[in-house]
């Protein structure tokens, strides 16, 4: 039910979906929603949302809420609620047990992008400051950690250059690996407006997706590549902008290394990787790169936006390298309408990364074997920190198969649906001995869990998120925790059972840490939110209003770095058995594996996920538009229906994976990014059949 009368008071507060961080006022009757209005005052939106963000959020109140905490001795038996406190009691004394008997390292938790900065901060506080190492990780492993790696490398931090305002700026957008259509619906329409208004498009995609071709826009290139070779096109740029000479002398020079420019320059003018040499095995005609190529360098203010089809891939972290070649190569950083500009899928990715939750970083991104960073840290907190960087997702997993890993705390994270290999996901959880999982519905990773918290909603919640042009915006409480508790009192509640004397009594003493500990948030309050309304980080002594768009002047590591970017092809080949390559992305009203949005009214605007293949190879395997097919890969199969369309080349295909039914795991491979394990998501050689249905 989406209108039920007249509201009597509204809160203004921040949708939990996308990256966008749309503002929202609730408007309510009582503790029920009326409506969700677009604020018009949110500086992401401006008066603006999307179909989830006004209508999706019903799952607050969905039956499947899980609303009292539940232990289980195995997993086989039932489930026995118990109150919160007897929770926390078994939990600090399961994980102190499995730590006495196999080691410090043998607990650990998972942070999500879900949650607000808040939540993750108190994640990596207690498995760093309570269990004593560094096995913290976040969902943004199998999304946007070669982001943080990539742009790390090259300008020091791991952000999105511009604001979201910058758009207004641009002549030439560069769109690689991201679908803003269905994706980031409200950036799309600020980026279709400007595109109207005559800025020019290059579209980098294995699929044709909506921004090729749309009512008033036309792309100027659309460079459908071979799925896995993003480097590869990116090196052919490169080549055609040095070896025709229309790079940025001047900006180099100003800005870079020369001689590191100089090195990557020479790098990237081998004939190897020219168009025309490139063509065969990218897929991409060679005049098209290099009009693409002349028309990024010569057509004005650059940008360049990126999503998931950079990232998850094995040369993920490269391919953000070689992103951020162009854009130096080019002086495309450092003022309005340019820039690297990652589309973050979560409502929290940038947060939950910023936060610390990755095993070899503090907050603010400052590596732990840093012993002044550790010394903030360990003099706020009364303990003495782990200098060794702790386990990963993947690394968890196999520790656990290996039995030196025992037992895990996962907040807001559905491993088994959203990471790769779910056999050996599944083989990880059932050897752990204390799963714990906070979350608001019971699932898929609940199955192996034995201890169940059940978490509480955007709704119900104090805090901030960090959306994808590092705004800090603020999550109000619009309703009283259904399950009684805010997610970062469970957190707290766990701390206090293992007597680490916590002393929290809102969010924003949280944030107050926050900003004591880390550089980029010295200045973020909630003071300064409630009278700002948000903030862009770094917000600090410098720019103690925040920082709309990075490296003005220059960038945070100093001068920009040039890194060679030698493409490699993926080790996923396709053969007689697995001709086609697959890959994968969302639609509009659905987010992520569906466990929220199935559960409110879209469910009924998107039943199944489909399979897209080309006419051609439908017809090649007696194929119509609606058939069951099956869909094989090395690592598994799975059966959904086809839809025939020329959106995809031959020899691709493509499908989403909302609905948990598809299993598009269990095909994926186990192959990740060399530099930060994110799943080749991106890449999958497989086969399509006629099936009679699942
Ligand atoms: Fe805005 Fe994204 Fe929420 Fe849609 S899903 S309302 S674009 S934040």
């Amino acid at each position: 039910v989406i209108d039920i009368g007249q509201p009597e008071h509204s809160v203004v507060t921040t949708c939990a979906y996308c990256g966008v961080g749309c503002s929202f006022k609730a408007e309510m009757r009582g503790e029920e929603v009326v409506r969700m209005v677009p604020w018009k005052d949110g500086k992401a939106n401006r008066g603006h949302s999307c179909v989830k963000g006004r209508f999706a959020w019903g799952y607050t109140n969905h039956k499947d809420r899980i609303l009292n905490p539940m232990i289980r001795e195995n997993i086989t038996d039932p489930w026995q609620e118990v109150t919160w406190e007897e929770a926390f009691a078994h939990v600090a004394k399961e994980f102190k047990r499995i730590q006495f008997q196999y080691g410090r390292g043998a607990v650990g938790g998972i942070t999500s992008s879900r949650c607000t900065n808040e939540e993750t901060f108190l994640v990596q506080k207690l498995v760093r400051a309570g269990f004593g190492n560094n096995n913290v990780d976040t969902c943004a492993r199998v999304c946007h950690s070669p982001t943080g790696y990539g742009l790390g490398k090259a300008f020091g931090t791991s952000a999105g250059t511009q604001d979201f305002d910058s758009v207004e700026h641009t002549d030439v957008v560069i769109l690689i690996g991201a679908n803003p259509t269905d994706g980031h619906p409200v950036f799309a329409s600020r980026l279709k407006k400007r595109l109207r208004e005559g800025a020019k498009l290059i579209v980098i995609d294995p699929r044709r997706i909506d921004m090729v071709k749309t009512p008033h826009i036309q792309a100027s290139h659309h460079l459908p590549l071979r799925p896995g070779t993003n480097v590869a096109v990116l090196t052919a740029l490169a080549h055609v902008i040095v070896t025709e000479g229309i790079f940025d002398e001047a900006f180099i020079r100003e800005r870079c290394d020369w001689s590191e420019f100089e090195d990557w320059a020479s790098f990237v003018s081998d004939p190897a990787h020219s168009p025309e040499a490139t063509e065969a095995y990218t897929g991409v005609p060679a005049a098209e790169l290099r009009g693409a190529a002349r028309l990024y360098a010569r057509g004005g203010n650059g940008a360049i936006y990126y999503g998931l089809g950079v990232t998850e891939h094995s040369q993920g972290s490269t391919t953000v390298m070689a992103i951020a070649n162009l854009a130096m190569a080019t002086g495309n950083l450092g003022k309005p309408g340019v820039g690297v500009n990652p589309l973050r899928g979560q409502n929290n990715v940038q947060g939950a990364c910023d936060m610390g939750s990755f095993p070899h970083e503090l907050p603010g991104y400052r590596h732990i074997s840093g012993e002044e960073t550790r010394d903030i840290f360990e003099k706020l907190w009364g303990v003495e920190l782990n200098s060794e960087p702790g386990l990963r997702i993947p690394n968890m997993l196999d520790a656990a198969v290996e039995g030196t890993f025992r037992g895990i705390y996962i907040q807001g994270e559905d491993i088994l649906q959203s990471d790769p290999d779910t056999h050996h996901v599944q083989a990880g959880l059932a050897a752990m001995e204390c799963v714990v999982v906070h979350d608001l519905f019971l699932n898929e990773t609940a199955n192996y869990a034995h201890v169940f918290l059940p978490g509480s909603t955007f709704l119900e919640k104090d805090g901030t998120f960090t959306n994808a042009e590092r705004r800090i915006n603020r999550v109000r409480k619009v309703m009283t925790p259904k399950n009684g508790l805010g997610d970062w009192e469970v957190t707290l509640g766990i701390a206090e059972a293992m007597g680490l004397g916590w002393d929290y009594s809102h969010p924003s003493q949280i944030m107050d840490e926050i900003a004591a500990t880390t550089p980029s948030f010295t200045n973020v309050s909630y003071d300064l939110l409630e009278k700002m309304g948000s903030v862009q980080w770094p917000c600090n002594e410098k720019a103690p209003e925040g920082t709309p768009v990075m490296h003005l002047g220059g960038f945070a590591r100093g001068k920009g770095k040039f890194i060679r970017t030698e493409y490699v092809a993926t080790d996923e080949r396709t053969g007689p058995r697995f001709p086609l390559l697959l890959t994968t992305g969302r639609i509009l009203s659905q987010y992520n594996v569906g466990a929220q949005t199935r559960r409110t009214e879209n469910v009924a605007w998107h039943a199944e996920d489909l399979l897209e293949i080309h006419p051609h190879d439908a017809e090649q395997r007696g194929i119509h538009d609606g058939d069951f097919v099956k869909l094989a890969s090395r690592s598994g199969e799975t059966s959904l229906r086809a839809k025939l369309t020329e959106r995809v080349s031959p020899g691709v295909v493509y499908t989403t994976f909302h609905h948990p039914g598809t299993q598009a795991n269990v095909i994926t491979t186990d192959f990740t990014d060399w530099a930060t394990n994110c799943p080749e998501y991106k890449v999958t050689a497989v086969q399509v059949s006629p099936s009679n249905g699942p």
